[in-house]
Parts: structure tokens; C-alpha cells; sequence
């Protein structure tokens, strides 16, 4: 049996980048930046005023009240651009060019134009400098703005717009094909005959996917049998990067996964992972290059490996820096219990107290198949192994599960 971190490290080691694919701006939200993003100009491009009022040379108004002349305006999009001598004002507006020779622009509030606007009164001084802001201050001309490894996020598309970037280059996302084993499944369409129950694993997995921007197809189920799975997994691992299963990793004598896998001569990675929910994870790559997640059969148990283990993958695919789920700190607001042998991932919600401080609430659930009270959980709280009982008020690892 492995760790957790050693499990999410043979991912990473096994997972290579896929290629990157260039998408209009409109489409790359959320996804990975497969290159630098350059500033092609300085920002701002030229000394831009940050109020509407009058550039002045702060000497000329520093015993203001002082009448000036207006010699010009400056709007956004055109510009004043001859030189403004001393005793001049240029009426100037936010966005628009500080036109040479000027220093500091007045706010309009405290200024009083005269004489049908060929004077105005600056009523209060300005120090220099006061409401420009100066050429290159906010990036330089070739300077890096965002490094490739990141998501993309709503803030950064102005960076990539203002940079010209109508299309950028971006990690291809990941074909997936999933299906669950299990004979007592049935589809969500149908009512369950006796013994049975729906299958929710293959909506589950498919959901997270999407998360991590994978296209996924979800195929029919497989029920429990050996030739026709691995007939299954070679077909499925055609056409995709990951091939994801659920069910069938156990002791039990019609878990046949791995017996599947044997027979594909699948390289495998690992089969026992040191974690509750979740230890019966199968990890491995067939021989065509495609990767193999096995999944454990509950629900729960799916969510948590697909989060620590799958994520990873998904992620190391698009080439992001930081592909595994990363952990925090809180405050555990009630004692947990912890495993033996095994990490475990209790679910928990958390929030934010008055002080800032994450704190976690351990969740009543009635284990991995427990998918009822799961879905409240908004994070997992992490106990290593060997520790049997955490007490309320102590420091904890928590992740986060996807909103
Ligand atoms: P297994 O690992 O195949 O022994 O499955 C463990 C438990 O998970 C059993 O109670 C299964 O009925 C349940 N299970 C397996 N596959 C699914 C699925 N696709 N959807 C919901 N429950 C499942
Ligand atoms: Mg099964």
C-alpha cells in the first residue's frame, strides 16, 4: 500500500502533457495557458490623466486660487499634443493624454472655468504628479504578464484582450471515456428490480470532468465479467486519453477489473492506496498510451479518489503548474477519528471566521456510500494516518471540494 502523496505523485510522473490547441478569447475560460502572455505595449501607453479637470504645471497653481488660460482639450481617443507653456491649462478628461510640458491634473470639482472657457480658476494647488498615472507604471513593453501552467480566470482575460490576444494558446483538453461495472446497475432511466440500483457513478465522474474542462463520453454499463471488460477497456482506450472505470477493484469474487487489466498487459502504477474512502484505487497505463483510473464502486469513495487522483491527471494533461488539489489549514470545530493504517478524507464544510480563520465542520455520514449527506460537503478534512482522534479546536489539512 502507497500514500496518498506517493499515489499523486505516480500520476503526475506517468500523466505527459497533451498538446496545445489555440482558441478564440471568447473560449478560454478556465483553461490552461500553454504560453507566456506578453505586454506588446507599455500600460499605460502614454501619461494618462485619472480624473477629469485641467492639466496644469503644478508650480504655476501653487498659490492658488490662479486664473490660466485654456489653450486646448484632451479627450480619451484624441488627444491635446502640441507643448503647454506656463500659465496654460488644457481641459483634460479621464483616460485622455497628459499633453507635454504639463504636470498634474486639477479635479474639475476644484476648478471654476470663466470667460465662455477661455479661462479657468484653479482653485486649490496640486502637488506634481497629482492624478496622472505615468507611462509604463502598470507594465513595461515586453514584460511577461501571466506564465503558462495557469487557468484561466475571468480577471485575466482583460490582461489577454489588451494584449491583442484574440486567440492563445491553450492546453487541449482531455478525451475521457468512462463506464461503470457492476451487475446490480441500472441506468438512471429505469426503476430498479430487486437486488438493484441506479447507476450514479458514470453522471458523477462525468461532472467532475467537466470541471477540469475533459470532454467525456459516458459508455454503456458493463456489468461483471471478465473478457467482455477488458474487450471494453481496449475499445474505450482507442478513442481516449483516460479511460475511467468504476466498481469491480475489491476482494469481492466478481471484481474483475484488475483480472481485466492483467490480461491488456496494462502497466499498472498502483493498486492500494493508504486512504479512506478510496484504498482499492487502480492507477495504471495500457499499452496503446492511454491511462487507466479504476475507480472504487462507491459513490463516495469515487468522488474523492476522482479529486485526488484523476484531477491530477486531468490537470498534468492541459500542462498546469499546479495540478493536485492543494491543502490548507483549519481549525477542526469538533474531534474526528482518524484510521489506522490509512489516511482519511472525512467530509466537512468550512467557513471563515471573524478572525479569517478557515474552520472545519466534520459532517455526520454513514461512509463511502453515504452519497446523501456528501453532498453537503464543501471540503474534505484530512487525517494522516495512525492518528485515532483529533480533538475540536485543533489545526487541520483540509481540500476543497469543486463548488
Ligand atoms: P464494488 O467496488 O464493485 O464492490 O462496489 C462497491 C459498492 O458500490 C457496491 O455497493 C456497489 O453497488 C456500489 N456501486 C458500484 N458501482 C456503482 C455505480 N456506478 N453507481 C452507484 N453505486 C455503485
Ligand atoms: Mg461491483
Amino acid at each position: 500500500m502507497i500514500s496518498v502523496a506517493e499515489a499523486i505523485q505516480l500520476v503526475r510522473e506517468n500523466t505527459v502533457a497533451l498538446e496545445s490547441e489555440r482558441v478564440g478569447l471568447s473560449d478560454a475560460l478556465g483553461r490552461v495557458l500553454a504560453e507566456d502572455i506578453v505586454a506588446d505595449s507599455d500600460l499605460p501607453p502614454f501619461d494618462r490623466a485619472q480624473m477629469d479637470g485641467y492639466a496644469v504645471r503644478a508650480h504655476d497653481v501653487q498659490d492658488a486660487p490662479v486664473r490660466l488660460r485654456i489653450i486646448g482639450e484632451s479627450a480619451a481617443g484624441k488627444g491635446w499634443h502640441d507643448e503647454m507653456q506656463e500659465g496654460q491649462a488644457v481641459r483634460i478628461m479621464t483616460g485622455a493624454p497628459v499633453p507635454k510640458g504639463a504636470d498634474a491634473v486639477q479635479q474639475v470639482e476644484l476648478t471654476h472655468e470663466l470667460r465662455d472657457g477661455t479661462v479657468v480658476e484653479i482653485l486649490e494647488s496640486v502637488e506634481v504628479g497629482r492624478s496622472i498615472v505615468k507611462q509604463g507604471s502598470e507594465i513595461t513593453k515586453a514584460e511577461t504578464v501571466l506564465r503558462a501552467g495557469v487557468p484561466i480566470n475571468a480577471a485575466m482575460v482583460a490582461a489577454l484582450a489588451s494584449f491583442g490576444y484574440a486567440e492563445v494558446s491553450v492546453g487541449r483538453r482531455p478525451r475521457i471515456a468512462v463506464f461503470s461495472t457492476g451487475t446490480e446497475l441500472v441506468n438512471v432511466d429505469e426503476i430498479p428490480g430487486r437486488d438493484q440500483i441506479r447507476d450514479s457513478n458514470n453522471y458523477t465522474i462525468e461532472a467532475y470532468a467537466r470541471l477540469g474542462n475533459a470532454s467525456i463520453e459516458r459508455l454503456p454499463l458493463a456489468g461483471d465479467e471478465p473478457t467482455s471488460l477488458a474487450r471494453r477497456i481496449k475499445k474505450a482506450a482507442k478513442v481516449s486519453d483516460i479511460v475511467i472505470t468504476s466498481g469491480g477493484v475489491s476482494m469481492g469474487v466478481y471484481d474483475y477489473t484488475k483480472t481485466a487489466l492483467k490480461d491488456l498487459s496494462a502497466e499498472l502504477f498502483f493498486e492500494r492506496v493508504a486512504l479512506k474512502p478510496g484504498k482499492p484505487t487502480v492507477f495504471g497505463r495500457l499499452p496503446n498510451g492511454t491511462l487507466f483510473f479504476g475507480l472504487p464502486g462507491n459513490p463516495v469513495s469515487v468522488s474523492v479518489t476522482f479529486h485526488l487522483f484523476v484531477r491530477t491527471a486531468i490537470w498534468t494533461m492541459q500542462g498546469r503548474s499546479d495540478p493536485a488539489v492543494k491543502q490548507e489549514d483549519a481549525v477542526l470545530a469538533k474531534s474526528v477519528k482518524g484510521t489506522k493504517d490509512r489516511e482519511s478524507y472525512l467530509p466537512a464544510q468550512v467557513f471563515t471566521n471573524d478572525d479569517g480563520q478557515l474552520v472545519a465542520f466534520p459532517l455526520k455520514w454513514g461512509g463511502s456510500s453515504d452519497f446523501v449527506a456528501f453532498a453537503s460537503a464543501t471540503a474534505l478534512i484530512v487525517i494522516p494516518a495512525g492518528i485515532t482522534n483529533v480533538e475540536a479546536e485543533s489545526i487541520v489539512k483540509i481540500v476543497r471540494l469543486p463548488a
